[in-house]
């Protein structure tokens, strides 16, 4: 029986937790980690539904608990730091609740961004664990997180969605039509990382018919100076990691085509060095940019000076 009704694919951990769940064996601390995009996060609420919910099987998304997440405290907040006075409200949570026969759960989505300060503070929470209070981290950067928190969670390692389990997600969820579903299939079949490309009109120019034609431009002449311009202009302060992602594709695409596939593995691997780097700190989007296609220039000119 799948009690899970919203989360896809990720069968082995939800009959894990479930089995940690019916023998009263849960941690204080789970930490699901893997790939981005996969439904980690999604999973963790049901989870927590499931947990708090009086129904036995499953959760019924109508009596009070469900409808208003009572006992249920959640951090997402994307790409900005988590700071200390976050995880102090937790404590104040903590020491209060819950307030329903169940449990407190606290779900800190993208947990490696909380900044060093707020991560002190965390561990101190999970030194006392209190009872009846359950803490799910959610990263897909469990290295930015410190050793001393690592150590006290109880992992939970995801992989990536089926290409059919991406399909439907992109369907039902994000209410793709078929057309849209299949070239977002051909670009990323096995997450929903990709997805800011196809809501935003801005980045979904940059990949068109299976081409990049932005970067394509870009890397016929790197010393074009209004790129970078224009690139702020498509990112608008937004997170830069979509656009990260495409640009890596469009050097990881050029490695498989097999022309200059020396030179596009180069930048294929600064893309992911500077792809982890932003994940893992707080940056000036400018500055982050200007680096990053200077490191990029260094390879397109390496031979010709
Ligand atoms: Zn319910």
């Amino acid at each position: 029986m799948n009690l899970f009704t919203h989360s896809k694919g990720h069968t082995a951990n939800k009959a894990f937790l479930l089995r940690l769940l019916s023998g009263q064996r849960l941690p204080g601390a789970l930490l699901f980690c893997g790939p981005e995009a996969v439904g980690k996060f999604t999973l963790a609420k049901e989870f927590g539904r499931i947990i708090n919910c009086p129904e036995q099987q499953g959760y019924c998304g109508t009596c009070e608990i469900c409808r208003l997440a009572l006992d249920t405290h959640i951090i997402d907040q994307g790409d900005k730091i988590i700071q200390i006075g976050q995880i102090r409200e937790i404590q104040q949570h903590v020491l209060t609740g819950p307030f329903t026969a169940g449990f407190y759960i606290c779900i800190i989505n993208e947990a490696h961004k909380m900044n060093e300060e707020a991560m002190n503070a965390f561990l101190k929470l999970l030194e006392e664990p209190p009872n009846h209070v359950l803490i799910i981290l959610v990263t897909h950067k469990p290295n930015g997180l410190l050793p001393t928190i690592l150590s006290r969670t109880l992992r939970v390692a995801f992989g990536e969605l089926s290409s059919r389990d991406t399909r439907e997600v992109l369907r039902n969820t994000a209410g793709f039509d078929q057309p849209t579903a299949e070239r977002y299939l051909s670009l990323c079949p096995h997450s929903m990382a990709c997805l800011p490309i196809f809501k935003s009109k801005q980045l979904s120019l940059l990949y068109q018919d299976g081409q990049f034609p932005f970067f394509q431009r870009f890397w016929e002449n790197p010393r074009d100076i209004p790129f970078l311009t224009k690139l702020m202009d498509i990112s608008q302060g937004q997170s830069l990691s979509p656009f990260l992602r495409l640009f890596l594709l469009f050097f990881s695409h050029r490695m498989h085509q097999g022309e200059n596939s020396r030179e596009a593995a180069l930048c294929v691997q600064i893309l992911v060095d500077y792809i982890s780097v932003y994940d893992t700190i707080n940056v000036n989007a400018m500055v982050f940019l200007q680096s990053l296609l200077l490191r990029l220039k260094e390879v397109k000119y390496a031979n010709t000076g």
